[in-house]
C-alpha cells in the first residue's frame, strides 16, 4: 500500500511518518519512509532551491513546475519501485500538497494542478492519505520552536501571513470532504501517541486488506 500524510506546518507529519514507519515494521512488513519535496536524489536539490535558508520565494507557477518534477523522479525512481515490491511506502506530503498550496492557496487553480498530478503520477495514486489538522495559529508556533532548537530561521513558507495557512487549512479539509474514502482527517492538536493511534485505526484494515 502507499501512504501519504498531509497538512500544514509544523502539525507533526514528519513525526508521525516515522511512528508510523516503526509500528508497520513491527508487524514485519518492510516500509520505505520517503518525503517530498526531496525523497530521491534531484528532489534534495530541488527542496534546497526552494526551501533552503536564505532562499528567496519564487512565482507560483515555477514553484509548482519544480515540486512537480521532483514528484515525476520521486515516483519513478523510488515509491513505484517499492510498490512493486511488494513494500509499504509513507510518504510525508504528496500530490495533495500541491493541489492545495499551489492550486488553492497560491491560485493556481486546483482543476489545473489535478491534471497535471494525474500526468505525473499515473496510477501510482496513494490507498489512504491522513490529513493531519490543525489550528495553524498552533503549527506555526511549533514549526518555529522547532527551527529555534536546530538554530535556523523560518523557512520562505513559514513567513507566510496567517491568512495564507488558513487558506490551507481549509483547502485540505476540503479535499478530504470530496474525497472520503481515501483522505481521512486526524485531530492533530492532542500528544503525538495519541495521534499516532489515531492513525493507526485508518492504516491497520488497509495492512490486513
Ligand atoms: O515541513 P515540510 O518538510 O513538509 O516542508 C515542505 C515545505 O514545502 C512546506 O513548508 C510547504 O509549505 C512547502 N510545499 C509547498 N508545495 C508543495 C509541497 C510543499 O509549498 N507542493
Amino acid at each position: 500500500p502507499f501512504i501519504t500524510l498531509e497538512g500544514g506546518e509544523g502539525c507533526g507529519k514528519s513525526t508521525q511518518a516515522s511512528m508510523l514507519g516503526r509500528r508497520i515494521r513491527g508487524l514485519g512488513l518492510k516500509v520505505v519512509l520517503t518525503r517530498e519535496p526531496g525523497g530521491a536524489s534531484l528532489g534534495q536539490t530541488i527542496r534546497e532551491l526552494l526551501l533552503g535558508p536564505g532562499q528567496e520565494p519564487v512565482d507560483p507557477v515555477t514553484e509548482l513546475l519544480l515540486f512537480l518534477a521532483d514528484r515525476s523522479h520521486h515516483v519513478r525512481a523510488k515509491i513505484e519501485p517499492a510498490l512493486l515490491r511488494g513494500e509499504v511506502v509513507v510518504c510525508d506530503r504528496f500530490a495533495d500538497s500541491s493541489e492545495v498550496y499551489q492550486g488553492l492557496a497560491r491560485g493556481l487553480g486546483l482543476e489545473r494542478v489535478r491534471r497535471l498530478n494525474q500526468w505525473v503520477c499515473g496510477q501510482c495514486w496513494p490507498d489512504l492519505t491522513l490529513l493531519l489538522d490543525l489550528n495553524p495559529g498552533l503549527g506555526l508556533a511549533r514549526a518555529a520552536q522547532r527551527q529555534g532548537e536546530l538554530g535556523q530561521g523560518p523557512s520562505p513558507m513559514e513567513k507566510e501571513k496567517l491568512e495564507f495557512h488558513e487558506r490551507l487549512r481549509e483547502g485540505f479539509l476540503a479535499q478530504a470532504q470530496a474525497e472520503p474514502g481515501r483522505i481521512k482527517p486526524v485531530d492533530a492538536a492532542r500528544p503525538a501517541e495519541e495521534v499516532a493511534e489515531a492513525i493507526w485505526a485508518h492504516v491497520e484494515p488497509l495492512l490486513r486488506e
